[in-house]
């Protein structure tokens, strides 16, 4: 038996990469220095590793930016518009791979990053392959095999990390017409072969490929295209042992392609599909050769693992298979875990009592390591200690009162149809809220947020270090929602917002005032090249003590004749963005949520706000990866929001706001969730997204985006006329709103208030027209 993981964070355990990252591309350290932090960083994971007694360990799991960006650089997959920095001798090799990155303007160079999007349903975030109908590969690059040699030298011989052949092609895009990206593999092969050929001279062992999208629906073209690439493999390198590893969810309907490819082991994902272990045990194509790697140890997560649970699940598998065919890991790259729980010193910030929970990536490599020992019965004396530890750690947590309200769970309990309903339907509603609201048609507002500038999150800094006392920060707070409130009237904006000074971030600023949430100091999690989110983690259940806005809310309230609208984050995207616990369904604990959500919007209602935005950015990111899955998440997901938005009496409008507005195979969904006005993005497609609201005739008001907030670019009045015009062809102007896409909180002031200026006499303009 033996232990592997499939990656390990590269970030650093205090941001070591993140900061020398920054400091390189501000210009206040060489490139020298940044790759000196990134040697530091991989040497300090590989010796960490193998003090835990990991016996496989993984290289080519580092990488400055992101990994597939990595591999199309290694690939020599490079767009045609990077080539005068390609071909330029003054560019180091890192300028061009961070001008893939982050985009480039120098000089006469003005060149666009590659598109970013989310790594399958996680938080990370990859730079998107681009291909062309003649697109060439070749071994560009020498990476992993520099990396291979740097741990050879510490004396470890690695397994290094390569995403697949398919999976490369399937996570780019084509960017020209005529091709499907899965038709490149015949080109793609060789230059991996190559690549191999290189670690087998180096007498390489194990071979990681990634090839995620095994947990997704695919083609019989995508299945076949994965046989033929390790039938390849296994054909020209017969002695080397491949992993091959799926994670995020089951092998599903590729399970028989994945049995039946000639590779050394399978990865399985116990953690989010424990089910497919029997099916794969019991499976007559389960090869006998065939290894299995247990993902047993959350990778996603921050629980503690469940040292019963686990052995479990290998004590089966060892019965079936035997154990030398059993290799015990983390259910997937600890990338998404944050680094080392040791950090967390302060008893004030994160609790003794849940500290004990939980478990970062260094804890993560202890447990597989002493599960390896346990099931092994290895080291006994110890291990056994520790198995007992857990056992107790486990049973206490069933019933601790830091965990368990008997009033939330019966509050749960009670919910009836009623209660994820509001009293009459929108057509009634729509009625009553235009009388009581009497807005103008195209009635202008924004999302949210006003620019927190470097002065508002210096007074919050100062505010927690105590330089600043509770009755200054607030005075401060209060002077700039009045400008705010000030700045809003005189532009003409129908309904206002207060702006939001008060808050860090959408999620932890309601996490903070809510009970079953804990905080840390260095849980971060990388994000995207080198920024970082530190998600709260709700570990009981959840229960709102006190009203969380109603205090700014009102005040801005009290400043204006014209309505403002109460701002809240809606249940599901306060689930998504956190660690959430594992000892009940993500249902439950969003219901929870949903349920003092639900409070606070009835108190804002109490306190006269007559509008209320319950922000739910993060509902469509939350879609299983499979999609046949999608219909039970959405149940419970649109109900919780419905939950949360159902207590107000008719005349009260509830608002919601995404910051997308792909909604194709969904609409019916956000129609369902039954918000008087929805809010989207939509400039940057020029309305085009539109579409689909108008095919499925959306019953209810909807706010497209009228300009892109994402730049500093003040728009003109009549390129958002012009939009308004197109957005009026597909929905009934009775039903349109007029706002930016998303809140402004990146935004400059001088470049915001022109902005807002345009688009109110972009909606004067249009109501002369309609
Ligand atoms: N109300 C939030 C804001 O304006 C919404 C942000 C979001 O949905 N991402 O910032
Ligand atoms: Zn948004």
């Amino acid at each position: 038996m033996k232990t592997t993981i499939l990656g390990y964070p590269r970030i650093g355990s205090k941001r070591e990469l993140k900061k020398s990252l920054e400091k390189y591309w501000s210009g206040t350290v060489s490139l020298d220095t940044l790759l000196q932090t990134a040697k530091t960083i991989r040497q300090k994971n590989w010796l960490l590793q193998k003090e835990k007694g990991i016996d496989i360990i993984p290289s080519n799991d580092f990488y400055l930016y992101d990994q597939v960006l990595d591999l199309s650089f290694t690939l020599g997959c490079i767009p045609e518009r990077y080539a005068a920095i390609k071909n330029n001798s003054n560019f180091a090799k890192q300028d061009l791979y961070f001008a893939m990155a982050r985009g480039l303007q120098k000089d006469t160079i003005d060149v666009t990053a590659l598109e970013m999007t989310k790594w399958f349903d996680t938080n990370y975030h990859y730079l998107v392959p681009e291909f062309t109908k003649d697109q060439s590969f070749l071994v560009a690059d020498s990476k992993i095999i520099e990396e291979y040699k740097e741990a050879l030298e510490l004396g470890i011989k690695t397994k290094p990390v390569i995403l697949s052949p398919v999976s490369f092609l399937l996570s780019g895009k084509e960017k020209e017409e005529g091709f499907h990206r899965v038709d490149l593999l015949e080109k793609l092969l060789p230059v991996y072969e190559t690549i191999i050929q290189q670690l087998i001279d180096l007498e390489v062992e194990y071979l990681q490929f990634d090839e995620p999208f095994l947990a997704t629906n695919l083609s019989n073209k995508e299945q076949e295209a994965i046989q033929t690439t390790y039938q390849r493999f296994a054909n020209k390198f017969p002695g080397l042992k491949i992993i091959l590893a799926n994670y995020f969810d089951c092998y599903g309907e590729n399970l028989e392609v994945a049995l039946s490819l000639p590779v050394h082991t399978l990865q399985l994902d116990l953690v989010r599909c424990p089910l497919q272990l029997d099916d794969i045990l019991n499976s007559k194509k389960l090869q006998a050769h065939t290894h299995l790697s247990l993902g047993v140890v959350d990778g996603r997560n921050i629980w503690k693992n469940n040292f019963d649970a686990s052995l479990n699940l290998i004590q089966k598998a060892i019965g079936a298979i035997g154990k030398e065919r059993i290799i015990i890991s983390p259910s997937c790259s600890l990338l998404h875990s944050p680094c080392d729980l040791d950090l967390e010193t302060n008893p004030k910030i994160l609790s003794k009592e849940v500290k004990q929970w939980l478990a970062f990536s260094k804890q993560k490599l202890e447990e597989v390591t002493t599960l390896k020992q346990l099931a092994n019965q290895e080291n006994l004396e110890i291990s056994l200690v520790k198995l007992h530890e857990n056992t107790k750690i486990h049973e206490l947590k069933k019933t601790t009162p830091l965990i368990h309200n008997s009033k939330v769970k019966e509050r749960v309990k009670a919910l009836t149809k009623e209660d994820s309903q509001r009293a009459n339907p929108f057509s009634v509603r729509q009625k009553l809220q235009k009388t009581a609201l009497n807005l103008p048609l195209f009635p202008t507002t924004t999302i949210g947020s006003f620019p927190q500038t470097k002065e508002v999150r210096s007074w919050r800094a100062k505010h927690k270090k105590g330089i600043l006392s509770a009755k200054e920060y607030q005075d401060l707070l209060e002077k700039e929602t009045k400008e705010t409130i000030q700045f809003q009237e005189e532009a003409g904006l129908d309904v206002l917002v207060h702006g939001e000074f008060e808050r860090n971030d959408m999620v932890e600023y309601f996490g903070e005032q809510l009970q079953g949430f804990a905080f840390t100091q260095f849980g971060w999690v990388q994000s995207y090249g080198s920024r970082c989110v530190k998600p709260p983690i709700i570990y009981g259940d959840v229960s709102r003590e006190n009203s969380m806005t109603v205090k700014w809310s009102s005040y801005a309230q009290s400043l204006t004749n014209k309505p403002v609208k109460g701002m809240l984050t809606g249940p599901v995207t306060i689930l998504q963005w956190s660690f959430v616990r594992n000892d009940q369904s993500h249902s439950k604990t969003c219901t929870q949520i949903a349920l003092a959500i639900r409070d606070e919007v009835v108190d804002l209602e109490k306190a006269g706000l007559q509008i209320i935005q319950i922000d739910e950015p993060a509902i469509r990111e939350g879609l299983p990866l499979r999609k046949e899955d999608w219909k039970a998440y959405l149940n419970w997901a649109i109900k919780a929001f419905r939950i949360s938005a159902s207590g107000v009496a008719d005349e009260t409008q509830i608002h919601t706001h995404m910051c997308y507005s792909e909604f194709n195979d969904i609409i019916s969904d956000i129609a369902n969730m039954d918000a008087d006005v929805i809010t989207i993005e939509c400039s940057r497609s020029q309305m085009e997204l539109l579409d689909v609201f108008a095919a499925f005739k959306y019953p209810n008001e909807i706010g497209p985006g009228v300009y892109d907030i994402h730049s500093p670019r003040v728009p003109e009045r009549e390129e958002m006329i012009t939009l308004i015009e197109k957005a009026v062809k597909y929905i009934p102007v009775e039903q349109l709103w007029i706002n930016p896409d998303c809140g402004l909180k990146t935004r400059h002031w001088e470049e915001t208030k022109k902005a807002l200026l345009e688009m109110v006499g972009a909606a004067q303009k249009c109501r002369e027209e309609f």
